[in-house]
């Protein structure tokens, strides 16, 4: 039997209505030409292709179209934030500031930067896996040059404070990066009062294609960062290389699919999803939720057991239900999730924690009866010596 897919924080599906208008972009009879070919119609027509696509994503920011330089993904976008920041301010400091739990995108970027002698502050999060405000206030310092934190984790579902965090930044002169991959359409973002000078976006966490992000400039942002990817000068010189008309359409039509109140009505549906999955778990005992006691996106649900053996449950999962054993970054590696071991969570613990990120297409019902499932295996797995009949 195929799996239930609760795997949604790792990727989604793309929405048909946005397949359909990727797939008119793309052959003879669509709209396929180079969106910077200025000499013909075909361009023409691909670059007001993608231009609608920036202004259905600047939409949903509430930014300036101007303020979006799209890239191959979240991952690039955070590249480009961390490291152009960190090149055009080397002049003025060599601090900066992040946090150990952010996503490997974020925390190797800055891995690399201490190499080169950056010098970087990794901030200890709450147990919950938030940032305290008085935390980055404490580390603040007169040479710091960038802060990244992210807004909802990616293993926890955890929301950091955006507008206390920014406020800091900006009463401290220091740009302010936020990997936006897991917040993007799963809360309201206005990006013209949100304190925030860089934001990463990615296409593939929102139902549309993999292979597109953007990266938010805020355009008062002086000097902006350093392009990290030379060539033809496209997106104002700050990430060169062809536009890809249909994966930006697709970026596009994935954003306006949360236009008039239908973000809203996500969240209602993904808040049923986990209390859905929560009911049919029921009164099973020794169950720990990961990222408890803050504000959290209601998609995921991290979990773990008592008196389970990680490796054991994983496995008894894997046929039926679809979902992570933390990052799927770091799903190949047989070492607990570097999140969960940062934030102090006991080894045996940690193994056998479980990430559930619930979408659009799941269904309440599904959701209750995979919970139901799951208590059933966990409390078998924890009596191995029943006797069968
Ligand atoms: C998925 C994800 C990324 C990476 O995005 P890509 O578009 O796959 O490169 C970065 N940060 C977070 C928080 C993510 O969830």
């Amino acid at each position: 039997m195929t799996p239930l897919y609760l795997d949604y924080a790792a990727t989604t599906p793309v929405d048909p209505r946005v397949a359909e208008v990727m797939g008119q972009h793309l052959t003879l009879d669509g709209v396929f030409a180079n969106p910077a070919s200025r000499t013909h119609r075909f361009g023409w027509d691909a670059e007001e292709a993608v231009e609608l696509g920036r202004s259905q994503l600047a939409t949903l920011l509430g930014c300036d179209v101007r303020e979006l330089v799209f890239t191959s993904g979240a991952t690039e976008a955070n590249n480009l934030a961390i490291k152009g920041m960190a090149e055009a301010l080397a002049g003025r400091g060599r601090h900066l500031i992040t946090s150990p739990i952010e996503h490997k995108a974020v925390v190797d970027c800055f891995k690399v930067l201490e190499a080169q002698g950056f010098e970087v502050s990794w901030l200890e999060p709450e147990p919950s896996g938030v940032v305290a405000p008085e935390t980055l206030a404490a580390a603040l310092r007169p040479d710091t040059i960038l802060v990244s934190l992210m807004a909802v984790h990616n293993e926890l579902g955890v929301k950091n404070d955006l507008a206390a965090l920014g406020a800091l930044c900006r009463d401290a002169g220091v740009p302010f990066h936020v990997d936006g991959a897991q917040a993007l359409g799963k809360m309201t973002l206005n990006l013209a009062t949100l304190p925030v000078d860089l934001m990463s976006f990615s296409g593939h966490k929102i139902y549309g294609p993999k292979g597109i992000g953007a990266l938010y400039v805020n355009r008062g942002l002086n000097p902006p960062p350093v392009a990290q990817m030379h060539g033809g000068g496209h997106e104002r010189g700050l990430r060169s290389g062809t536009l890809p008309t249909h994966q930006i359409v697709g970026f596009g039509a994935a954003a306006a699919c949360y236009a008039d109140g239908a973000l809203a009505a996500e969240l209602v549906h993904l808040e049923a999803c986990r209390e859905a999955f929560l009911r049919g778990l029921g009164a099973l005992p020794g169950v720990h939720a990961l990222g408890a006691g803050a504000p959290s996106m209601p998609g995921i649900l991290n979990l773990t057991f008592d008196g389970v053996d990680g490796e054991t449950l994983q496995m008894a999962v894997a046929s039926e239900l679809a979902c992570s054993s933390g990052s799927a970054c770091n799903s190949v590696s047989v070492e607990p999730s570097f999140v969960l071991t940062a934030l102090g969570v006991p080894r045996a613990l940690a193994f056998a924690a479980l990430r559930f990120s619930f979408g659009r297409f799941t269904t309440a019902a599904e959701a209750e009866g995979a919970g139901a499932w799951l208590g059933e295996r966990v409390a078998s797995l924890r009596s191995p010596v029943a006797v069968s009949s």
